[in-house]
């Protein structure tokens, strides 16, 4: 028995030390599946899914059981994988469709950067997700080559983008039809995908059936290529996130239906990636790591994958919209076989990965943790929590073996929105892998600690109300847009006055805009300008961006006030002339509001306050800082006390308009007639 010991820690010594002392850098493989579920391939329970080159992986591997995924959709995880940051630090906190102009900040760094400053080739083939516009593209965020669809497979063309000359065109589309792709009706127009090379769409729509042959035949090709010197291939494939499709190979070849036939496929490819690396004799120098962005598309029924015995799917911040499938695969390296239920996410293998190669992440903020003990020597994981978030605010939280949940939704039971749970719920997710008993009851003290703990996630007030008010001194401008953003990067805020959206009225030119989960203590920096017509054409009206903060607390400091100076004055004498023809009438007041906010203005007539004099009945009063542009509405009414009762004199109000000129329209003259009417 003893010697049994023996022998297997001197075969776990050797294994430890066999990684650091290969001159070589490894060659570094991320297979990335989208929207597969915990519960989908055949080595995690599947019944019908065959997947016996991914069964054969973990077999010669490492099988994590609790590899946890950043956030439950699609460009948040993939931020998160590349860059070792949550969400919320890296900005990508949404999800990108084509109509946005955002992506990964350049500033971020990916792991495709560290690595390619340690000598690295680098290749993306696949689902990109992180920014179409040139400069959030895969060429311009640390891969020297891309191959793929930029977004999901349900999102259509950005009729922006840079067509190759020699592009396919399919299913009789044009080059006119794409720029006014927006315009046409077209049956599933979102499942008409572009398919780009580098910065260049090639093929339109893009053939998805054959899309993942497509992926690994150029993966193959890549290693191949690449195969003496190191090198680092992203393949993130575009399935199976629906719409599904499979090549005709895979068609109607499994017990699951289209869904399986997809998987198949795709367990195909990864075996033909395996294969390869032993063919090329490299497969020692190789850590492949497969695993998925996020759980399975549950709403979509039967075309959505399955989460096994995990609650819930994507989406969602329960186990089963962020814990996924992950292999990890390195012959001579990771011990054949072995299953590790140690706490890891994607967020460690920035880290992991970078010292691998032979680079120091320590100057970098990062959320990850050095996995290696996991990966090589069936040790102990350096992490222990784990923050989930749902778009920016943090939905829940696990220690150990306790998770808490401080919002939850459930799209499988057509919960979509969040729901808030006071006090938090609480499971003990290693006993209960399920999360079906909520023990907040029974383990207050528990629920306490955790909270406590997770403080230092929840980095922020979860919602922000910031008013800007905007005086357009020269009333020249019929659309104006505010846009911000905080830090400079990612996550702008737009607020338009011109009407058209953002539920806002034209020229009422005070806009309050509600923030979620808004980064502590980060620079917000506003900057206002003219719209176009659309989001992308304006010119700046003023250069002096407003810049604010905000604390913990939800305190706003610095401007929130805008005032474009033009040729409109900065104070304007209003006179009022009431004639009582009544003559009955001692104490009179005029009470005024501007549009509507109750910024009121009193004058009285009764000698009594406001330094005027009694029973003249007419009135000056100079008003500063006036809204130009803004109505005024008055009434005069009859005042019995100081404080008290009034009465209208009249119904009708006096209603006018200050010009930029100064010039008031509309009527300051109130006469009370003799019939009180
Ligand atoms: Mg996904």
């Amino acid at each position: 028995m003893k010697a049994h010991f023996l022998i297997a820690g001197l075969i776990l010594f050797s294994f430890a030390l066999l990684h650091a002392s290969d001159d070589r850098k490894p060659n570094i493989i991320i297979i990335f599946s989208d929207d597969l579920g915990y519960g989908d391939l055949g080595c995690y329970g599947h019944p019908t899914i065959r997947t016996p080159e991914l069964d054969k992986m973990a077999r010669e591997g490492l099988k994590l059981t609790q590899f946890y995924s950043a956030s439950p959709v699609c460009s948040p995880s993939r931020a998160s994988l590349l860059t070792g940051r949550y969400p919320i630090k890296n900005g990508v906190t949404r999800v990108f469709f084509p109509y946005h102009n955002e992506g990964l900040a350049p500033e971020e760094i990916t792991i495709a950067e560290e690595l390619r400053n340690l000598d690295y080739h680098t290749a993306c083939i696949g689902k990109w997700h992180l920014g179409h516009k040139e400069e959030f593209l895969p060429i311009n965020q640390g891969f020297d080559s891309y191959y793929g669809v930029p977004y999901s497979n349900d999102m259509t063309i950005d009729p922006a983008m840079k067509l190759s000359e020699h592009i396919v065109l399919r299913m009789d589309m044009t080059k006119e039809m794409i720029l006014n792709i927006n315009d046409l009706e077209i049956e599933n127009k979102n499942h008409l995908t572009p398919l780009m090379e580098n910065d260049e769409v090639i093929e339109f729509p893009a053939d998805q059936e054959t899309l993942t042959k497509r992926y690994t035949e150029k993966a193959l090709d890549f290693i191949e290529e690449n195969k003496d010197d190191p090198f680092f291939l992203y393949l993130p494939y575009t399935m199976p996130h629906i719409p599904l499709f499979a090549s005709e190979d895979f068609q109607d070849v499994s017990q699951r239906g289209l869904y399986g036939d997809v998987i198949e496929e795709i367990d195909w490819s990864v075996g033909q990636i395996l294969d390869r690396l032993k063919q090329l004799n490299i497969d020692e120098n190789t850590l492949v790591i497969f695993t998925s962005d996020n759980g399975p598309w549950l709403t979509k029924g039967l075309e959505g994958g399955s989460s096994g015995l995990l609650h819930e799917g994507k989406f969602t911040t329960w186990e089963g919209g962020v814990r996924v499938p992950t292999i990890c695969w390195w012959p001579g390296q990771i011990q054949p076989s072995t299953v590790s239920s140690e706490l890891t996410a994607t967020l460690d293998l920035f880290p992991t990965l970078v010292k691998l190669a032979g680079g120091d992440f320590s100057g970098h903020d990062i959320d990850g943790y050095d996995i290696s003990p996991v990966l090589f020597d069936s040790g102990v994981s350096p992490r222990s929590e784990m923050a989930y978030y749902s778009d920016e605010r943090l939905y829940a939280y696990r220690e150990k073996a306790w998770k808490i949940h401080f919002y939850t939704k459930s799209p499988a039971a057509k919960k979509w929105q969040g729901e808030k749970h006071e006090p938090p719920l609480l499971y003990n997710i290693e006993h209960d892998p399920s999360e079906q008993y909520n023990l907040n009851q029974s383990h207050p003290e528990v629920v306490q600690a955790l909270i406590q703990k997770a403080v230092k996630f929840r980095n922020s007030p979860e919602h922000v109300d910031i008013t800007i008010e905007v005086v357009d001194g020269t009333l020249g401008y019929e659309k104006i847009m505010i846009t911000g953003s905080i830090n400079g990067a990612g996550t702008p805020v737009q607020m338009y006055d011109d009407g058209s959206n953002d539920d806002k009225t034209a020229d009422d030119h005070i806009w309050t805009k509600t923030i979620s989960q808004i980064p502590v203590n980060s620079q917000y920096e506003w900057s206002l300008v003219e719209d176009g017509g659309s989001a992308v054409e304006f010119s700046l009206i003023a250069s002096d961006p407003l810049q604010l903060k905000v604390d913990e607390d939800g305190n706003i400091t610095g401007s929130t006030k805008y005032i474009i100076k033009g040729s409109g004055p900065d104070q304007v004498d209003i006179t009022f002339t009431v004639t009582d023809e009544t003559k009955s009438f001692k104490k009179i007041m005029i009470k005024g509001t501007m549009y509507e906010n109750w910024t009121s203005l009193d004058m009285y007539d009764d000698g009594s306050h406001d330094d005027k004099v009694a029973g003249d009945h007419t009135w000056t009063r100079t008003i500063r800082d006036i809204p130009i542009g803004a109505t005024y509405r008055w009434g005069c009414s009859e005042d019995d006390s100081i404080k008290g009762d009034i009465w209208l004199v009249k119904g009708t109000n006096l209603n006018f308009t200050l010009g930029a000129d100064g010039k008031i329209t509309g009527k300051s003259d109130y006469i009370i007639p003799l019939d009180g009417e």
